[in-house]
């Protein structure tokens, strides 16, 4: 499989590279040549098989020849190595629990996948590969987490200064080693634009070998299509399927669904949630793409307001944005219904959802009440005790906090505070790599 720049001014690339390089030199984002079409057979057989298997299968086929069988099959085993189940809330609406991994949210899955192919590509390089991220919240943690002693690797994460909960901040920041925090007094699209300057500093990438692992790598993207393969695999009425409610910030999660769709995976709907950032509502009403300032809600990891991926999706619809309205629609919720239907769920079912989880269930509710003969699916994308300052106060009562959420919270923070100046951010880079 072969990957074109979406900006069409970069050759095209295998698997390897376009995890190496992240972005296209002409700035574009990666989009696989052709989209494989999974057989009958398969979605046949989807209950009978282990998700391993099925994960492989699905995987394959983008990854082509860059690497043995074997490596990859180990490479998927190792990244979905925990539950992700769905679970019944009320009549038609189901969570599929995405968070279940090491640091609590669904980045796990794309951060683990991609920090292994990185591993296994550059483990023969000599010159040591810095990955930059910038995170609104999650992304930091299962980057860190993914990347905690690759051998080869560093890892520099920017985030924003007091926008992320207190869970997300020891995440980033205390694992040491290799791993390094910079505390950005600016929003996350800040963060976001000062990554990408350094990968338009041909100056600087010509010194360091520089790559990404926010979500327009394709090897974040494209193994977050296992959560709907999954879902699909539970789902009980396979001639009825689900309505999808995704809570989407930079719009990678939900655009890895409709990639399994086109391949074959049968979804009635896709509903992207969005918080009080609404580019993508608004875009979808008007046509017209008008990029924001990201506004700070209390499901910060999608305060994003100019969403990266969301170009993936039109591609998948030829830029005909009336055609993805068939099976694509995003609406906003804001904070105070998000906090109205927490408490709300918890008191009447008894689950507890996290601040972005909420923000899903709140678009499936409104959509399944104009659509009711349709039963969906929420993706419940953190733990919440993940935003435990949050919800607690929402739910009043305090929320248990496991073992290891417990010790994390002991340790010590370690980063470094900078301004939105990419000067800064371009000496630091270079000061490190030697
Ligand atoms: C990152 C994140 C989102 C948004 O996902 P995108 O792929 O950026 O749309 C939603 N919920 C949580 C908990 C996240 O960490």
């Amino acid at each position: 499989m072969n990957y074109y720049s979406l900006n069409r001014q970069s050759p095209n690339v295998n698997f390897k590279e376009a995890t190496i390089k992240g972005q296209a030199p002409d700035k574009g984002l990666y989009f696989p040549e052709e989209i494989p079409v999974l057989p009958k057979s398969f979605f046949r057989d989807i209950e009978q098989m282990s998700k391993e298997e099925m994960a492989y299968k699905v995987i394959a086929p983008f990854v082509g020849n860059v690497m043995p069988e074997t490596v990859l099959q180990q490479i998927v085993n190792e990244t979905i190595n925990f539950p992700i189940p769905i679970v019944p809330v009320s009549d038609n609406i189901f969570a599929l629990e995405m968070f279940h991994g090491k640091t609590l949210a669904f980045k796990d899955v794309g951060a683990r996948f991609m920090s292994r192919c990185l591993g296994y590509f550059v483990k023969d390089n000599n010159k040591k590969v810095t990955v930059l991220v910038a995170t609104s919240g999650d992304t930091g943690g299962a980057v860190a987490d993914g990347f905690y002693k690759v051998e080869g690797v560093q890892v520099v994460i920017l985030y924003p200064s007091g926008k992320v909960s207190s869970v997300q901040e020891k995440q980033l920041t205390t694992l040491g080693k290799n791993i390094f925090a910079l505390e950005v007094n600016g929003t996350f699209d800040d963060c976001q634009q000062m990554v990408k300057q350094a990968f338009n500093d041909e100056m600087l990438m010509s010194q360091i070998f520089l790559t990404s692992a926010n979500s327009i790598n394709v090897a974040r993207w494209l193994p977050q299509q296992f959560f709907y393969f999954l879902a699909y695999k539970q789902w009980q009425n396979k001639s009825l399927p689900p309505v999808i409610s995704v809570p989407s910030g930079n719009f990678g999660n939900i655009c890895a669904g409709i990639l399994a769709h086109k391949s074959g995976l049968p979804i009635q709907h896709f509903i992207a949630a969005c918080n009080a950032n609404d580019v993508i509502p608004k875009f979808m009403e008007t046509k017209v793409y008008n990029p924001q300032q990201a506004v700070a809600t209390i499901s910060n990891a999608m305060d994003v307001g100019n969403p990266s991926n969301f170009i993936r999706i039109l591609e998948m619809f030829d830029g005909n944005a009336d055609m993805l309205s068939n099976i694509f629609s995003s609406v906003c919720v804001t904070d105070e219904e998000t906090k109205q239907v927490i408490k709300e769920v918890d008191a009447t079912y008894g689950y507890l959802m996290d601040p972005h989880g909420a923000v899903g269930y709140i678009a499936l509710k409104n959509y399944l009440k104009i659509h009711p003969e349709f039963s969906g699916i929420f993706a419940e994308t953190a733990h919440p005790i993940k935003f435990y300052d949050v919800v607690e106060e929402i739910i009043h009562r305090k929320i248990p906090l496991p073992d290891g959420i417990q010790s994390l919270m002991q340790k010590e923070k370690k980063s470094v505070v900078i301004e939105s100046d990419y000067d800064f951010l371009k000496n630091y880079l270079l000061s490190m790599a030697f």
